[in-house]
């Protein structure tokens, strides 16, 4: 259930985050019913506009379809108010324009609460904190203080951002979003785990060969460079994304599905995972392919002779009862040859196989795009054959579930959010463990350690051409004689 009334206040409310995706989970949220009543939606930054124009800049990327009116009536709920980051009288403003707002709308005391949504690059984000804390700061009600990745660059400067923070909100009332967390098929995997007794079963070392989590976009920085230079694939992608989906996989069962039950159980896990070694990676940049431009050549990149990672195989070694010597092979990378996000989990071979030559068991959970749960496992092939094949049982959403709609992450974490809900939502302890399997990595990438290769790999292509070894060596067993095929690929080739 939703808690009362709120107003929802987007700090930067002039970005791209907001226009992109803030304003239109918000609408997404409206339409279906599920803001409380009473809600109001303040923007401010520091850009001056006028009403019109701002309407105009947060309702550009929404797309209304047949709910014109819809949009129009959420529009009627939309302020704007601006001031700058650090000057208290322009707080005090805000904090009177909500005050005169909750009045208005006739909110009691005690029910005047607040989420502010921290749509700011991180360089502003403390100072904010500290106006929002000393002049707006609901008196009257619950606060809530939602905040967008980067969490810091390194355990040092995330340690030091968290103490900051916590110097002003409660860990309660601060939510980090991670939106992986709000993907529909990220959300599946604790129900995919926990509620079938089969998968329960053979989810340990016993069954288990080897995790590839694995995460590919099919384009380069492209204008980008300037922003992703700073960062690199793993701090983009891997320390946060691709560690979120590993700790749902690997996590053990927790007590109740409550949010602190769940990060509980997270952290757990996480501490038992050394910080990643060196030779335990595979770094790569790409290079020009038919006629698309390679990494260095992206206008926006400053260092001409960058070292940065646009792609990273990265194992991680969970050292417990349940996963010692499986490894969990975390792969990002840009301008590869297709878009996806997947977990592939791939089981033993059958010990004393009467069918020699079968291939492995996989478990494919597809995150995006086009959402899926497969099962590759060996069957007999129909008729007079006895050959053993390999084939399928697949969920493919798209197919089964008739007039699917899949909100967006940003929709559904919202909404977690007005619920008070932790659960999809990343822990002080938690992303502090996380910093540090990544960071003595990170620092040999920066510091340039002899240790350190940055393998070339074109545009377009799979990765660099060491990766099928690489996986190889970590024992994931591609079996090009299965001659496994998909049918659903010629059938309808845009399913995939
Ligand atoms: P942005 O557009 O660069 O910044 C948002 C607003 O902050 C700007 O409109 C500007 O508003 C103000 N601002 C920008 N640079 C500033 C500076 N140096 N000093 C003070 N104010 C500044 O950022 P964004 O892309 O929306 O991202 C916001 C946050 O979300 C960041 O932490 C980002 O990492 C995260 N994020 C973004 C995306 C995305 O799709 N864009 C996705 C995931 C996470 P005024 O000048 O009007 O004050
Ligand atoms: P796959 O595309 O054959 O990939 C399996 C693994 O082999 C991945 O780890 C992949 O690495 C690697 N690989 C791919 N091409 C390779 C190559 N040429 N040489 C060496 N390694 C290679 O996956 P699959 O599960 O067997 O599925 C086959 C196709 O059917 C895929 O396009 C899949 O999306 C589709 N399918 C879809 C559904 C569904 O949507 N419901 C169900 C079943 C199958 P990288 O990940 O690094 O590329």
């Amino acid at each position: 259930e939703l808690q009362g009334s709120v107003t929802i206040i987007v700090l930067g409310a002039s970005g791209d985050l907001a226009k992109k995706k803030t304003y239109p989970a918000l609408f997404g949220l409206y339409r279906n019913g599920f803001l409380p009543d009473n809600v109001r939606i303040v923007g401010y930054a520091r850009t001056k506009m006028d009403h019109q124009d701002y309407l105009n800049r947060v309702t550009q990327y929404i797309k209304f379809g047949e709910d014109s009116d819809k949009l129009e009536s959420f529009k009627e709920l939309l302020d704007y108010v601006s001031g700058q980051y650090d000057d208290d009288t322009s707080y005090q403003n805000l904090d009177q324009f909500i005050y005169k707002s909750e009045v208005e709308r006739s909110i009691d005391a005690g029910k005047r609460n607040r989420v502010f949504y921290m749509a700011l690059p991180p360089s502003v984000f403390v100072p904010v904190a500290k106006g929002l804390k000393r002049n707006v700061y609901a008196k009257e009600g619950i606060n809530r203080v939602v905040v967008e990745k980067p969490f810091g660059m390194d355990s040092d400067s995330s340690n030091h951002l968290g103490r900051e923070l916590s110097a002003l909100f409660s860990e309660n009332e601060i939510y980090r979003i991670d939106h992986y967390l709000g993907k529909e098929m990220v959300k599946n995997i604790m129900n995919l785990r926990f509620a079938n007794v089969l998968f329960g079963h053979a989810w340990d070392r016993k069954f288990i060969d080897n995790v590839q989590i694995t995460f590919k976009e099919p384009f380069g920085t492209e204008g980008r460079g300037g922003y992703f230079d700073e960062f690199g694939i793993i701090r983009d992608v891997m320390q946060n994304h691709l560690l979120q989906v590993l700790t749902l996989i690997a996590m053990e069962r927790p007590i109740s599905t409550d949010s602190e039950a769940i990060r509980d159980e997270k952290v757990k896990v996480l501490k038992c995972i050394q910080p990643i070694a060196i030779e335990d990676t595979l770094l790569g940049q790409y290079v020009a392919a038919d006629s698309n431009p390679g990494y260095l050549e992206d206008e926006t990149l400053k260092n001409k002779d960058s070292l940065t990672p646009t792609f990273a195989a990265a194992v991680c070694w969970i050292n417990n009862e349940r996963w010692e010597g499986v490894p969990f092979i975390l792969k990002a990378g840009k301008a590869l040859n297709e878009a996806k996000v997947e977990v592939r989990i791939q089981f033993h071979h059958v010990a004393g196989n009467l069918f020699s030559g079968s291939a492995r068991n996989e478990l494919v959970i597809r995150i995006q795009p086009k959402e899926a749960v497969y099962m590759k496992f060996n069957n007999k092939q129909p008729g007079l054959s006895y050959q053993t094949i390999q084939t399928d049982l697949d969920l493919t959403y798209h197919q089964r579930y008739s007039d699917l709609h899949i909100p967006d992450a940003y929709e559904s974490l919202i909404l977690d959010v007005l619920r008070n809900d932790h659960s999809n939502f990343v822990r002080d302890d938690e992303l502090e463990r996380a910093w540090n399997i990544f960071t003595p990595l990170l620092h040999k990438i920066e510091t340039h350690d002899s240790e350190v290769d940055i393998k070339q790999y074109a545009y377009g292509s799979r990765g660099p051409k060491e990766l099928d070894a690489f996986v190889k060596k970590y024992g994931y067993h591609r079996d090009e004689k299965a001659d496994y095929t998909w049918p659903l690929q010629n059938v309808n080739p845009s399913a995939n």
